[in-house]
């Protein structure tokens, strides 16, 4: 088995996902005792989130780069960055480790694709929603279009994450907002919904919606275990 490098923390709640994720997947796939191998670097999400907030990412890129090069000096074999968000340095990270990463929006992107769906909305970050490098990854690399909630649903969306399910808490009024915004989203033309941030199914689940939804977390922890089993 490969060793997974996981760079997560941000925030920790999902990270936390994470790691029972690949655990269990491991344990249903070899069975017994088995368990995933994995490095994992935690970040301090406060010093994170105001290098994002204050839109200094080249500070936030030597922070990803710094964590991805201890990794892999601590004998990784890929590279796990644990939140979309953070996919904006994809790249630098992948270079600084000199391991292969395993991409948060192409593992989404390959199960999209599988269900033979259109029109995905994305709930994501902000930074997420509206910059290029999630969006347009979707668009270049595999032809997938998706779309956004309305400036104020943006807002609601990226609120919640950072205010309530980073800080561990998951309120019934929150939910209601955000099925109250795939709702409208449907009624637009969506046909289904992608959890684009790592934290957004500790709010909704499959379970919530009548379109197929797509849980980055859960999708990209598979595809870290299948890289670690050589599937
Ligand atoms: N975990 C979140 C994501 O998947 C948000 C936190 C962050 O900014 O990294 O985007």
């Amino acid at each position: 088995m490969k060793t997974i490098g996981l760079i997560g923390g941000m925030s920790w709640e999902s990270t936390v996902v994470y790691y029972q994720l690949l655990n269990r997947m491991a344990r249903e796939r070899l069975g017994g005792l088995h368990s995933a191998e994995l490095l994992l670097w935690s970040f301090d999400f406060a010093e994170i989130e105001a290098l994002q907030a204050a839109g200094d990412w080249e500070a936030a890129t030597a922070r990803m780069t710094a964590a991805a090069a201890a990794v892999a000096r601590g004998g990784a074999d890929c590279i796990v960055i644990c939140t979309n968000t953070m996919h904006k340095m994809a790249e630098a990270v992948e270079a600084a480790a000199g391991l292969p990463l395993i991409h948060i929006a192409d593992a989404t992107a390959s199960a999209v694709k599988a269900a033979g769906v259109k029109a995905p909305l994305l709930l994501a970050t902000g930074y997420t929603m509206e910059q290029d490098f999630y969006k347009g990854r979707l668009k270049a690399k595999h032809g997938i279009d998706v779309r956004v909630p309305d400036a104020a649903g943006r807002k609601l969306v990226h609120d919640i994450i950072y205010d309530e399910l980073c800080q561990g808490i998951v309120s019934a009024p929150s939910k209601a907002r955000y099925l109250a915004i795939v709702q409208q989203a449907v009624a637009d033309g969506a046909d289904s919904v992608i959890f684009g941030c790592t934290e957004i199914d500790l709010l909704v689940s499959a379970e919530d919606f009548d379109i197929p939804s797509f849980d980055t977390t859960e999708l990209h922890a598979r595809a870290a275990l299948d890289f670690a089993l050589g599937a």
